[in-house]
């Protein structure tokens, strides 16, 4: 036969191999051992193996041998995870090779400079005469080789040395191919997983529920159950204790449901920061729901030990069923979320079924967004004073403002009844800066009418201090109203105060740098750790209600509140207690030291005009309390 020939009928075979279907959909090391045989058997050679180069470039193992004796001698197949390895040290002129050339062509194996260090450990023992050796590459980084070893001397014809080259390109395409299919394997698990807990993520849980429900339909029955998982208070978590204990805890979160053995149970998925989501297959009884939130519930309760923490968590439940509660997957979710949030306004730990009046409460939170995001918009919300005193309660020091929303048909709303809607609609901020215009408004006109005003103190949310335009902003719109930003203070609540984070600590001190004080709103609620404490640049403690309220008779709460009263002095910080309601309550923190006093004893939070009128026209410095 003529070269050409020879040459014609190797790569025919070589492309009938490579571009068969069986061929593409096998495995990598079944792919590499019918190249091997291809090329034992087209050259007449006994050994073929396939080599991965290291990234380092100091070694090659070998990934597959064809060894024609082996077969004969019906020995056993050459075991890949007993490599055989040979070191770059021991063979430096193979291994330069390598990186280069296109082809080592070495007839004479034994005498070529090339392949000489093989002689005495490898090409006599085996008795090889003949290499032929292609480097394989992926892109321009060599990768690997292909060996082709006769046991006879072999003169390596033009047809041979071109067919091994393209034996090497072909193992090069199998490679690229294989490299995208795990960067796609790889993106399919991102979209589809999570990658902190390993459990399904939102968009699997969607495709589940559309696959349940299409069945359900075919089949014209199985309702399934969504139970929406939330954990509760996992961002006082996070802000106190560092986001790593945080993500320690939806990790654990995470394998608790996952080994929680529950009847029906199909899918668990993690679908939002703390939020879980778990399809139960089957219709279930209100008495077996109640039973499985129960299991559910106390599974997360048991304490967990997070970097050296011992912690105890609870989760709001909320569920639904379908198709009752929902017709497809979007309207699903829809109703366990509403569920779950009807579940939260309950306190921590409940668990909430859909139902008919959840599903008009979620119809009202929507309609309550679309009319708080109006009333943002057009700078309508109100602000009411409530005012705080020194220790011995004669003086009024400052007043907080506190946002309220004259809603048109549900009256004056609270804080309470709108800021959960806020925060969840993404308009904390903006709301924010609606308080912060109005309590300037409210200083322009106090100032116009020549009126002495107090500092006011105002509530900054999470939302506000992380943002680093927050001082910028804060400034434009003093400057609107014509305001010195140093009449206002600014309250923060432990839950806001961010880990470590210097973004936050920028942010406050530059706060403080225009004149304002911070003060540490509801302290005692949250985990702030005393170092966190001493970064940040506040200067006042406000005890949280909750401590306040059983004073004196409480004999836990008295011990919380003298404790931080002594924490706050250690740090040089004033303390404020809020909630004071009682004369036993004013009795008690004045007998402790407790430099500033507010609550209903003193006032209620009272409209601008009412601030003005009772407690500044008709004031004789200092400005004494009006008792309600
Ligand atoms: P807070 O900052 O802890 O404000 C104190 C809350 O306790 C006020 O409720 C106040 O009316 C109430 N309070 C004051 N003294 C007493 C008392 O003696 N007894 C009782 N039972 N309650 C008392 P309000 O105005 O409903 O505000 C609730 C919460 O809403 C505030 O708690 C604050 O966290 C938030 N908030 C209010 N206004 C704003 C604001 O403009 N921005 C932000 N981000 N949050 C605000
Ligand atoms: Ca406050
Ligand atoms: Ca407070």
């Amino acid at each position: 036969m003529s070269d050409s020939r020879i040459f014609t009928s190797f790569h025919e075979k070589l492309m009938m191999l490579s571009h068969s279907t069986d061929f593409i959909n096998e495995r990598r090391d079944r792919k590499l051992a019918a190249l091997a045989e291809l090329c034992a058997e087209a050259l007449g050679i006994e050994r073929v193996s396939v080599w991965l180069l290291s990234h380092g470039h100091d070694r090659i193992t070998c990934e597959y041998l064809f060894d024609e004796s082996l077969r004969k001698a019906g020995a056993a197949e050459y075991d890949p995870t007993e490599p055989l390895i040979l070191y770059r040290n021991d063979h430096p002129r193979y291994f330069e090779l390598l990186g280069k050339a296109r082809l080592i062509d070495a007839s004479n194996a034994r005498e070529d400079p090339a392949t000489l260090s093989f002689r005495d450990n490898y090409l006599i023992p085996l008795g090889i005469h003949s290499m032929l050796d292609a480097p394989i590459f992926d892109g321009a980084r060599p990768s690997g080789v292909i060996c082709l070893e006769s046991l006879r001397p072999h003169n390596w014809t033009l047809p041979e040395l071109s067919f091994v080259v393209a034996v090497a390109d072909t193992i090069s395409l199998i490679n690229t191919h294989e490299a995208w299919l795990d960067s796609k394997r790889k993106l399919d698990y991102i979209t589809h997983f999570d990658s902190l807990t390993g459990l399904a993520n939102l968009n699997s849980l969607r495709d589940r529920m559309g696959y349940l429900v299409s069945k359900a339909r075919h089949l014209n029955h199985s309702a399934f159950l969504l139970v929406w998982v939330d954990l509760d208070r996992l961002k006082a978590i996070n802000d106190g204790l560092g986001p790593q204990v945080g993500d320690a805890v939806i990790a654990e979160t995470g394998r608790r449901l996952s080994e929680l053995k529950l009847p029906g149970k199909d899918l668990l998925a993690r679908i939002g920061g703390d939020e879980f989501a778990l399809i139960l297959d089957s219709a279930a009884q209100s008495e077996a729901v109640d039973r499985i939130s129960d299991r559910i519930r106390r599974e997360i309760q048991r304490p967990l030990k997070v970097h050296g923490q011992q912690l105890t968590l609870s989760a709001s439940l909320g569920i639904c069923e379908y198709p009752t509660d929902g017709d497809d997957a979007e309207s699903l979710l829809r109703s366990a979320e509403a569920a779950m949030y009807c579940a939260k306004q309950q306190g921590q730990s409940q668990a909430c079924r859909f139902d008919t009046s959840i599903q008009a409460t979620a119809r009202s939170r929507f309609a309550l967004e679309r009319e708080l995001r109006q009333a943002i918009h057009n700078d309508t919300l109100n602000v009411y004073y409530q005012p705080i005193y020194n220790g011995d309660a004669s003086a009024m020091v400052s007043a907080e403002a506190l946002v309220r929303w004259e809603h048109p048909e549900r009256g004056l709303l609270s804080p309470m009844e709108f800021l959960e809607v806020a925060r969840g609609a993404g308009l904390m901020y903006e709301l924010g800066r609606c308080v912060l215009r109005r309590v300037c408004l409210h200083l322009q006109q106090a100032r116009s009418r020549h009126v002495q005003m107090p500092v006011i103190t105002v509530n900054l949310a999470a939302e506000q201090v992380l943002k680093p335009e927050l001082p910028d902003d804060i400034n434009a719109v003093c400057k609107d109203f014509g305001v010195c930003p140093s009449t206002l203070h600014f309250e923060v609540t432990e839950d806001a105060i961010q880990g470590d984070s210097n973004a936050l600590r920028t942010i406050l001190k530059r706060l403080v740098k225009a004149g304002s004080e911070l003060a540490i709103d509801d302290f005692g609620t949250g985990y702030s750790s005393l170092s966190r404490l001493k970064a940040l640049p506040f200067s006042k403690i406000k005890i949280d209600r909750s401590f306040i309220m059983d004073l004196p008779n409480d004999e836990d709460d008295c011990a919380i509140t003298l404790s931080i009263i002594g924490l706050a002095k250690g740090l040089g910080l004033s303390v404020v207690a809020e909630g004071v309601e009682t004369e036993a309550h004013e009795q008690w923190l004045q007998a402790q030291g407790c430099q500033f006093l507010q609550g209903y004893r003193y006032s209620r939070p009272v409209p601008f005009a009412t601030l003005l009128e009772r407690f500044i026209f008709n004031a004789r410095v200092p400005i004494a309390p009006y008792r309600d």
